[in-house]
């Protein structure tokens, strides 16, 4: 059963399909794929010199059986495009917004709102990037910060990872100013008799002197924020002072922002909403992105009204304009003529279905490029992207099977075992019975039945099973309980979990149907 536990393949594109957070995670996992395609055999390992030989033979074949990819790493979602095809419309309104910023004026708050791979962290990226280097180019102090709330989730982890970035920050701000001091006061004293500091703040070398001490003490006491271990109000504090120590506005992006929400509540966006009345020389200005359109109904009225001052949405993308993003990246991404005309259409047209996600879309066509390299084509064609749409679904189902909680999974193998025997219209009792039974077995608390239904009915939301109510006249209303994966691969995936694979024989548990 542990060949079938696909959740040890090393190629779940999936994972990387998740979230953000793959941004700083190079993917290791393809070296292992690609390296599996190596037959080892073919290496001949037989006289003096032939190791060299070998190691080289080994290499040159993997460079040379690359008929398919270009550049595969623009296929990944930890690339940032620099053209963001039927975008133009949401960049140009945060651009709109933030302009302020190049102004030396407070930017609106922002909301960015839609769903997942409709862009929206591409073009924050994207319009945050323009902003840094036009703000250099017209020497406005404005800095933009990224959080991406989805891996750092609590009030005292965003306000310590700011507040470190902005010390960093300063220290920088202030060597440069040493730097800039120091060259002044060399220039005055080797020329004592010019007006070199007439047009300057100081009026003598010794003020100067005293201005370099000043900041050089000020950067000593800079405390870095330690990631945990502090009140928050001293996080809270210190990220104030670090954000205040010059004059500059700051956009914060925090992405994934109904991630925070939902984990840590909203005082963390309480807090940085009305810090602007407090800062005496900076400006700070919010733009949350969020995946769920109705992540505000969660907050506070006055956080609500402050963070949505403008909003933005990123509607899906079609099939056609899907079809252009994938048009766009292909040309870098492939070998010319490595696609055959239909494969970009399909993955256009699956991921159109899905909600219209590009990063589904980027998936798609990557892993069908994939399964055409171990398939030793030289290009990719319509049958390539039909596998690659069932393994993408395939991994996520076992993804999400995978991360049950234990109790999930036991009500989940128990109608398994139903449906293993024969079992249709399953409905609660009957899954109820098992799920006692499987957990006496490996001394699992047992949970209620009412839980059991609630368990079913979150089982149902992920998709894994399917649960209809149906009406039995006057003796009521019970639930048909059906799986919605394949059957083995799931059962695979739970047997693959210690606690239930220790179930020796899992048939006199069906019995337990018929006894009741
Ligand atoms: P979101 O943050 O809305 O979930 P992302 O911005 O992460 O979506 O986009 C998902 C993937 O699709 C990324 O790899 C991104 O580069 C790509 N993408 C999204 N929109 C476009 C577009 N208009 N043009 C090119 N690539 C895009
Ligand atoms: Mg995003």
């Amino acid at each position: 059963m542990d060949e079938t536990g696909n959740d040890a393949d090393p190629n779940t594109p999936d994972r990387e399909s998740s979230e953000e957070t793959d941004d700083d995670q190079p993917d290791r996992d393809n070296f292992g794929t690609d390296l599996d395609d190596v037959v080892l055999d073919d290496i001949d390992t037989g006289e003096d010199g032939a190791t060299d030989e070998a190691s080289r033979g080994l290499f040159d074949d993997l460079l040379s059986g690359e008929p398919i990819f270009e550049n595969k790493e623009v296929l990944r979602p930890s690339y940032t495009p620099h053209k963001l095809p039927h975008r133009e419309e949401q960049i140009n309104n945060i651009a709109t917004i933030l302009v302020s910023a190049l102004r030396g004026d407070t930017p609106s708050n922002i909301l960015i709102y839609g769903k997942t791979g409709t862009g929206k962290t591409a073009s924050a990226k994207f319009v945050s990037e323009e902003l840094e280097t036009t703000s250099q180019k017209y020497e406005v102090p404005c800095m933009v910060e990224y959080i991406n709330c989805e891996v750092t989730d609590t009030q005292y982890r965003v306000l310590a990872q700011l507040a470190n970035k902005f010390i960093e920050q300063n220290r920088t701000y202030i060597g440069d100013r040493i730097e800039e001091l120091d060259t002044l006061r060399e220039r005055a004293t080797s020329n004592p008799d010019g007006d070199l500091l007439a047009e300057t703040d100081f009026a003598t070398v010794d003020e100067i002197d005293a201005e370099i001490e000043r900041l050089e003490a000020d950067r000593a006491e800079f405390e870095e924020v330690p990631m945990t271990g502090w009140p928050t109000d001293r996080v809270y504090s210190s990220f104030f002072d670090a954000v205040d120590y010059h004059e500059r506005v700051v956009v914060i992006m925090l992405d994934e922002i109904d991630k925070l929400v939902e984990k840590s509540g909203d005082d963390t966006l309480y807090n940085l909403s009305r810090m602007n009345s407090e800062l005496e020389r900076s400006r700070v200005s919010i733009m949350g992105i969020s995946n769920d359109l109705k992540f505000t109904d969660f907050l506070d009225p006055r956080v609500k009204s402050s963070l949505g001052e403008e909003e933005i949405v990123f509607p899906p993308y079609d099939a056609t304009q899907l079809r252009d993003i994938l048009d766009h990246r292909s040309d870098v991404a492939f070998k010319s003529d490595a696609l055959t005309d239909d494969v970009i259409p399909l993955c256009a047209a699956f991921a159109a279905q899905e909600h219209g996600d590009a990063r589904r879309a980027l998936d798609l066509l990557r892993t069908a490029g994939e399964l055409a390299e171990r398939d030793q084509t030289d290009c990719v064609e319509e049958d390539h992207v039909r596998q690659a749409q069932e393994k993408i679904e395939l991994d996520r189902v076992v993804e999400v099977v995978r991360t049950l909680p234990t109790q999930s999974k036991i009500v989940l193998f128990a109608i398994i075992l139903l449906e293993k025997n024969g079992v249709h219209n399953i409905n609660t009792g009957e899954v109820f019975n098992i799920y006692k039974r499987l957990c006496e077995e490996i001394d699992a608390d047992v949970l209620t039945q009412r839980r059991v239904t609630d368990l079913i009915s979150e089982l149902d939301m992920l998709g894994i099973v399917n649960a209809v109510v149906v009406s039995k006249g006057r003796y009521g209303r019970t639930k048909e309980i059906s799986l919605s994966v394949p059957i083995d691969e799931t059962e695979a995936v739970l047997l693959s979990d210690s606690r239930l694979g220790d179930i020796e024989d899992v048939q006199p548990f069906v019995q337990a149907r018929f006894d009741n």
